[in-house]
C-alpha cells in the first residue's frame, strides 16, 4: 500500500487528502433526507463504498471529483431499489410493470381485518373443526360466473399449469397454431404444456384453424381441446376459428374436455367503455366450456391470483392434485379476492374497483382533469392538452386505444433528464415520452395524488434546467 501511494503524483495525493472524513459527511445537511429513509448502518456502508469508488476514480483520472455527487447518486440508487409507491401517469390502468390492478379501500379494509389478527382461514366455525381455505371464494365465484366449481391459485400461469397437470398429464391437448401465445416473455403455452407433462398437439395454421383440423387431431389419447385467448395480440385479415358452439359439440361427441385460458377475467361487458373483444367469463361458462382459467389482477381488478372455474368434478381433481398445495394462495389474497368479488355481487364494481372506475371515466372528465392540471403547470416549458389513444395494458384489448387526453410538456433537450428526475422522486412518477413531450394521462392518476404530482413536476422542471417561472 505504501509503495502504491508513493507512486502517485503529488496532485493526486492532494486530491485524496482533500476528501472529507466519513464523520464529517455524516453531519452534512444534504444527507438528512436520506437518513429518514435509509438505516444509519446502511448509509455508512454506502458512504464507504462511494468514497472508495471516488478514490479509485481520482487515482485513475488524476482529477478532483466531488464526493457529495457520488454519494448522492449511490444513495439515490439505493432508494430506487425497494418496492415502493409510484404515481402512474402512463394512462395504462393494467400496467404489468407497475403492479397491474390497484386495490380499492373496501378490499384493503378486508385484507387488514382478516390479517391483523387470526381468521377462519381453514376452520369451519359452524362445526368447530378443520375447514378448507378454498370455500371462502368458491361461493361468490360460482354466483358470478355461473360455474358449478371454482378454485384459486397463485396466478393464471399456475392455474393453466394445474389444469393441464391434473387433467391431461401424459395425454394430448389440441391447440390451434394461432393460439400458442407468449405472455410477458416468460409464460409460453408450449413451455407450460411441456412442464405439465401434457402433450401438445398443434393444429391448423397461424391465421386459420377449422373444425375439421380439430376433429382430425382427436385420437384415443386426447384429453382436451384448449382455447387460449389472444390476450396481447390480435390477428386481422383472413383469419378463422370455429365457433365455440361447434367445438363444444365436437368435444362432447368424442368425450374430451374443452378448456379455455382466458387470461383477463372480465366479468362485466366493457364494450361500452371501449374495451372490445374481451368476452366475459360468464359468457364462456354459458357457452358450455368445461374449465376456464384467468387472472385475478387483470380486468377483474383484484389481487394477484389465478382463478379456475368450471365443472365441479374437474375442479375437485385440481384441488386434490399434489401440486395444488405448492400453488395455493395466502389469507391476504383470499381476503382481497373475496372483497373484490363481493363488490361484483353487490353491483358496486364499476364505482369501487379502481381499475373499472378508471376505464369508465368519460372523455369529458379526462379532458377537464387535464385542463385543471395544465393551468397549475403554466411556465413549465410549453404545456398543452393533447388528445391521444391510451391502452388498457396487462394483456387486454391489445390493439385498440381508448380515446383519452394527456397533459403534454415540451422541454426540448431536457426531456430525458426531466423524466429521470420524476422517476427518482419519492413517490416516483412514471409517465410517457411521446412526440417530443412528456405525456401525463390523468386516467391512472388518483385525485388525491394530483398535488404530489404538481409538486414533483415543478421541482423536476427546475432541476432539469428548464423552467420559465
Ligand atoms: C396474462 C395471461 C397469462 C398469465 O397470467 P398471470 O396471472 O400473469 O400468471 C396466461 N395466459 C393468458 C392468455 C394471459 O393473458
Amino acid at each position: 500500500m505504501a509503495t502504491g501511494l508513493s507512486k502517485e503524483s503529488t496532485s493526486n495525493q492532494d486530491f485524496l487528502r482533500r476528501l472529507p472524513a466519513k464523520n464529517r459527511i455524516l453531519g452534512s445537511d444534504w444527507l438528512i433526507p436520506y437518513t429518514q429513509k435509509i438505516s444509519t448502518h446502511r448509509i455508512q456502508v454506502l458512504i464507504d463504498e462511494a468514497l472508495e469508488e471516488v478514490r479509485r476514480e481520482i487515482r485513475k483520472q488524476n482529477t478532483w471529483l466531488d464526493p457529495q455527487k457520488k454519494i448522492m447518486a449511490t444513495l439515490d440508487a439505493e432508494l430506487a431499489k425497494g418496492l415502493q409507491r409510484v404515481i402512474n401517469v402512463t394512462g395504462i390502468p393494467l400496467h404489468t410493470n407497475l403492479g397491474r390492478a390497484p386495490l380499492g379501500d373496501a378490499v384493503l379494509q378486508a385484507i387488514l381485518e382478516v390479517t391483523k389478527g387470526y381468521s377462519n382461514l381453514e376452520y369451519d366455525l359452524l362445526e368447530g373443526q378443520r375447514g378448507s381455505r378454498h370455500t371462502h371464494v368458491e361461493e361468490p365465484l360460482r354466483a358470478i360466473t355461473g360455474a358449478s366449481g371454482a378454485m384459486v391459485v397463485n396466478n393464471n400461469a399456475a392455474a393453466v399449469y394445474l389444469m393441464l397437470v391434473a387433467l391431461a398429464k401424459g395425454k394430448e391437448v389440441i391447440i390451434s397454431r394461432g393460439e400458442l401465445v407468449e405472455i410477458g416473455g416468460s409464460f409460453r403455452i408450449p413451455d407450460v404444456m411441456q412442464q405439465s407433462g401434457a402433450i401438445l398437439h398443434e393444429v391448423g395454421s397461424t391465421n386459420k384453424t377449422h373444425l375439421a383440423d380439430y376433429e382430425a387431431a382427436i385420437n384415443e389419447n386426447t384429453a382436451m381441446i384448449l382455447k387460449v385467448h389472444q390476450s396481447n395480440f390480435r390477428m386481422r385479415g383472413f383469419t378463422s376459428a370455429p365457433p365455440l358452439e361447434s367445438l363444444r359439440t365436437l368435444a362432447q361427441k368424442h368425450q374430451i374436455l374443452l378448456g379455455v385460458d382466458l387470461g383477463s377475467g372480465v366479468m362485466i361487458d366493457l364494450t361500452k367503455y371501449g374495451v372490445l373483444d374481451e368476452p366475459t367469463v360468464p359468457y364462456y361458462i354459458d357457452a358450455g366450456m368445461d374449465i376456464v382459467t384467468f387472472s385475478g389482477d387483470k380486468l377483474l381488478g383484484g389481487p394477484q391470483a389465478g382463478l379456475v372455474v368450471g365443472r365441479e368434478d374437474l375442479i375437485a381433481k385440481l384441488k386434490k392434485h399434489p401440486m395444488a398445495r405448492a400453488l395455493r394462495v395466502d389469507k391476504m389474497t383470499l381476503a382481497g379476492l373475496h372483497a373484490t368479488l363481493s363488490l361484483y355481487l353487490d353491483g358496486k364494481a364499476m364505482q369501487e374497483i379502481p381499475l373499472l372506475a378508471m376505464l369508465s371515466q368519460s372523455q369529458e372528465v379526462l379532458r377537464a382533469r387535464c385542463e385543471h392540471l395544465a393551468t397549475q403547470l403554466q411556465g413549465v416549458g410549453e404545456v398543452t392538452v393533447r388528445s391521444v389513444s391510451s391502452f388498457v395494458g396487462g394483456g387486454s384489448a391489445p390493439d385498440q386505444g381508448l380515446p383519452s387526453y394527456v397533459v403534454a410538456i415540451s422541454l426540448h433537450e431536457h426531456l430525458d433528464a426531466f423524466a429521470r428526475c420524476l422517476r427518482q422522486r419519492r413517490p416516483a412518477v412514471v409517465g410517457v415520452i411521446s412526440h417530443n413531450a412528456y405525456h401525463m394521462d390523468p386516467r391512472t392518476l388518483f385525485p388525491e395524488q394530483e398535488e404530489e404530482l404538481i409538486r414533483a413536476v415543478l421541482s423536476c422542471a427546475k432541476d432539469s434546467g428548464y423552467a420559465n417561472f
